[in-house]
């Protein structure tokens, strides 16, 4: 097998690497064929993220009977999502449709969700938002009927990934004006509570909008189990939080507190202002490598990697 290997030359390794790279950007920027895109290689890596999730908010029990619903956005114009009427516990990728953001379904045998149209609103909202889960878990739906929000700078991962949370008014789920009913809080606040129902999150990932389920979930039950036996919580001291919004600047994550965040203009809400962090890499990676040169560059990088490996077995 090293014989084999070692017996290409540069050139054929080379003109492997760029069919596999070219075939990678190819597979992931096209939009348009939509049934392509559909069955892309990026398509079936968040229809396996979007099972997964539907699995853990069934076995967190934050969705009962076909309860609950999850997105992801695979391009500017398209959306991956569940199906009505199944539940989340027994979801399969090939029950997963894609829909585009004026909600109508393009590819799919199941019928989709009639609350995707909640989603694909904070999607044309929040550009960086790229996945978005609407569930009903108990405590912090629980707060959503009282009409209470928990009180905030209690715990720092709530702070970190969440933070200030808002609460949208109640409307008829599946209409218009449920859909809208988040638009007015969507940008600052990656978790909102929607009144006598539940909550919804975005975040960059399909993992990470789960995540802040379930990260207000369990805040929300802690804080009222906390509130029974001190009243009024201490909280976390102002310094503390300014510390956590300097690692949540970091982190790219949003936070109605930076000011950035408050200065930024709706129509540039896509920008994530520090290029080192984590999740601007991850909302980039798409496309880092747009021109020739970038495609060429890369190639020639992983060639010489690959050179370097076999001549280090030699
Ligand atoms: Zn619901």
């Amino acid at each position: 097998m090293a014989d084999r290997i070692s017996s290409l030359d540069e050139a054929s390794i080379s003109a492997i690497v760029r069919r596999a790279v070219e075939a990678r950007l190819a597979d992931s920027n096209d939009e348009s064929d939509p049934y392509q895109l559909f069955h892309s290689r990026r398509a079936q890596v968040l229809k396996e993220e979007i099972v997964a999730a539907g699995r853990k908010l069934w076995q967190r029990q934050y969705v009962d009977g076909n309860g609950g619903n999850i997105s992801a956005r695979i391009s500017p114009k398209y959306v991956i999502c569940t199906p009505t009427m199944l539940s989340k516990g027994d979801l399969q990728a090939g029950d997963l449709s894609l829909v585009d953001l004026e909600n109508n379904q393009i590819v799919g045998d199941r019928p989709q969700t009639s609350e995707v149209s909640l989603h694909l609103e904070i999607y044309k909202a929040v550009p960086r938002a790229q996945a978005v889960v609407h569930c009903h878990p108990p405590y912090a739906t629980a707060h959503a009927i009282a009409g209470i929000l928990p009180q905030g700078n209690l715990i720092p991962e709530q702070e970190v990934f969440i933070g200030p949370v808002a609460l949208a008014p109640y409307e008829t789920p599946g209409t218009v004006e449920f859909a809208r009913s988040v638009l007015p809080m969507a940008k600052h606040h990656n978790t909102i509570f929607l009144a006598n129902h539940g909550i919804v999150c975005w975040s960059d990932t399909v993992t990470h909008a789960e995540w802040n389920a379930e990260i207000i979930d369990t805040y929300c039950k802690t804080s009222m189990i906390a509130s029974q036996l001190k009243s009024p919580l201490p909280e976390i001291p102002p310094a503390k939080i300014d510390e956590i919004l300097a690692i949540k600047r970091y982190l790219g994550f949003p936070d109605g507190r930076l000011a950035e965040d408050r200065e930024l203009p709706e129509a540039k809400g896509n920008l994530v202002r520090n290029p080192s962090s984590p999740s601007y890499l991850a909302a980039t990676a798409i496309k880092r490598f747009n021109t020739r040169e970038e495609v060429e560059e890369l190639v020639r990088a992983v060639t010489a990697e690959l050179l370097n490996l076999l001549d280090s077995r030699d």
